[in-house]
């Protein structure tokens, strides 16, 4: 039985986390300050702690610095509008990441709307998001922007290939189906709505699995050498594909874990000095 080759995420993050150090050291050694993101977490929500200081440790490997800002839960709307006004408009800051999802007292567009574009690199403003949608100049969702990166490592061009792409959240699902438009991919979103996901998936040249169902993708629907990007995570270290069967007849798989999640710390990372190198003066 045939194996699909394994997209190695861990190995492609190292390095484009290698090559941000370097660009970052380069960057305070020509302007005497180091590439700088804060981050923002409101209330203590275990995972979101544990994801931003993750993102902080590997800021801090990278040589990038990082100030967060621990806001009670009770914060409103209008205290963490101000806080990332005050954070856009400081000079030394250079990348903002607000943790979401934020309580539900909270209007998340508003926060994330007060993000100035040129900081925003995590993704998520209007204006960055249409920049993508029209392949203009900007930041993108890291973790569809990892995809991409992963895509173009195994030499996956998406011209002219049918592209599935399962879920359509505003970070994930919905720009890495713009992205793969953008790179000429003929693109269908199936989503929780969808009839007979199985014979949409099984049309597939590239599938990306982004609902947060483990296993939903089934290996047989799987069209034999096709392209598979699992960017599920879900408890236990499972993915949205069912991998056991899918490795026996795609060309090119994810792992979970391995694949998807490293890449979009490190695309988040290389944005954050992106927008340091990009600021005016420097
Ligand atoms: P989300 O906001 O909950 O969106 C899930 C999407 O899946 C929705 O569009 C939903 O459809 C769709 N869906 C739900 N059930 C479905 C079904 N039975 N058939 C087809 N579509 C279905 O989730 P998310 O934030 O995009 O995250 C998705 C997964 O990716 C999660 O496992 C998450 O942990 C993972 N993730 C990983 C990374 C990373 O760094 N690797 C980053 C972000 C997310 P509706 O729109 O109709 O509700």
């Amino acid at each position: 039985m045939s194996q699909a080759q394994l997209m190695d995420g861990t190995a492609l993050a190292r390095r484009i986390v290698e090559d941000t150090a370097k660009r970052a050291a380069d960057l305070k050694d020509r302007t005497g300050a180091a590439p700088c993101l804060a981050t923002v977490l409101v209330g203590e929500d275990p995972a979101s702690v544990t994801y931003v200081r993750m993102k902080q440790n590997r800021c801090r490997k990278a040589g990038i610095e990082s100030r967060h800002v621990a806001l009670p839960a009770a914060t409103t709307t209008a205290e963490l509008v101000g806080t990332l006004r005050a954070l856009s408009e400081d000079p030394t800051v250079h990348g903002i990441l607000l943790q979401h999802p934020v309580g539900p007292h909270i209007d998340e567009r508003a926060a994330f709307e007060a993000i100035d574009p040129r900081k925003d690199v995590d993704g998520v403003t209007l204006s960055s998001y249409s920049a993508m949608s029209f392949g203009l100049p900007g930041f993108v969702s890291c973790t569809p922007g990892g995809i991409m990166r992963l895509l173009d490592e195994y030499d996956v061009d998406p011209a002219g290939k049918r592209a599935v792409v399962v879920g359509r959240s505003a970070i994930l699902g919905k720009p890495v189906g713009m992205l793969l438009l953008g790179r000429d991919a003929t693109v269908t979103y199936c989503h929780s709505r969808t009839k007979d996901l199985s014979s949409v998936v099984r049309e597939a040249d590239i599938v990306v699995a982004a609902v947060g169902r483990p296993r939903l993708i089934r290996g047989e629907d799987v069209k034999p050498g096709a392209v598979v990007i699992d960017a599920g995570y879900n408890p236990g270290n499972v993915g949205d594909v069912d991998f056991d069967t899918a490795v026996t007849r795609a060309g090119l798989i994810t792992p979970v874990p391995g694949g998807v999640g490293p890449m979009t710390i490190a695309v988040l990372l290389e944005q954050t000095v992106a927008a340091a190198e990009r600021r005016p003066g420097v």
